[in-house]
């Protein structure tokens, strides 16, 4: 079935397995890491195959690629591993500059560095590809293992350099705060996700009206 995600008609052989919510690339892979902070966070990519998995799930490969990096990842695990880490080292320095810009801070330099350093790989792989009289970017080498993490890598960089920046939010329920872009219209979203965090307290705070009642009787 094909589907919009992000602005792109993408082709889903099943459903995803992620809660692709964000708006954006970038930061539903941010997301990945659920529960950040609370004192126990979710680590939503624990192996590789969860990496391509998220990959498939997002359109930055085509299931057939998915497949061909999941059988060679348990043949070649120690390379897919490294790439494993190499994402997640992205995906940390990709969320403490998104943070501290939510928050209104300078984007730390280290962090900045790093996602720096990645964008430089990605721009190495990166080649404009006509398709229908237009051209779009196009990552080769679709078999490396590092292959989903250059356009996460493009997918930051667009956003930080974009005028969306001003709309990137925390989801406002505080065990959650998963980041999103937030192009409702009048630019009021708070939650992630209604049925997953706007429900959930509009259900607290029914329970605790209902406490407050009790009290006064
Ligand atoms: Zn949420």
């Amino acid at each position: 079935m094909t589907e919009l995600y992000c602005g792109k008609t993408i082709y889903r052989r099943r459903p995803p397995r992620f809660d692709l919510v964000a708006g954006a690339l970038c930061l539903d892979f941010v997301n990945t890491l659920d529960d950040r902070f609370t004192s126990e966070p979710k680590e939503l990519l624990k192996t590789y195959i969860d990496l391509a998995r998220f990959g498939e799930d997002t359109g930055i490969l085509s299931d057939a690629e998915a497949d061909r990096l999941l059988t060679r990842s348990q043949t070649s695990s120690p390379d897919a591993q490294q790439a494993l880490a190499a994402a997640i080292e992205l995906r940390e320095a990709m969320y403490a500059v998104f943070w501290a810009i939510v928050n209104k801070n300078p984007a730390p330099r280290t962090q900045l560095g790093i996602l720096n350093r990645f964008v430089r790989r990605a721009a190495q792989h990166a080649q404009l590809v006509e398709s229908d009289r237009r051209f779009e970017w196009k990552f080769d080498e679709a078999l490396n293992f590092d292959a989903p993490l250059w356009p996460l890598a493009q997918s930051a960089a667009d956003l930080l350099a974009s005028d969306q920046l001003a709309l990137v939010r925390p989801c406002e329920a505080r065990n959650c705060l998963w980041l999103f872009l937030d192009t409702s219209k009048n630019h009021r979203r708070r939650w992630c996700d209604m049925a997953k965090c706007g429900n959930r307290a509009k259900f607290q705070r029914f329970y605790q009206r209902k406490k407050t009642e009790k009290r006064k009787d």
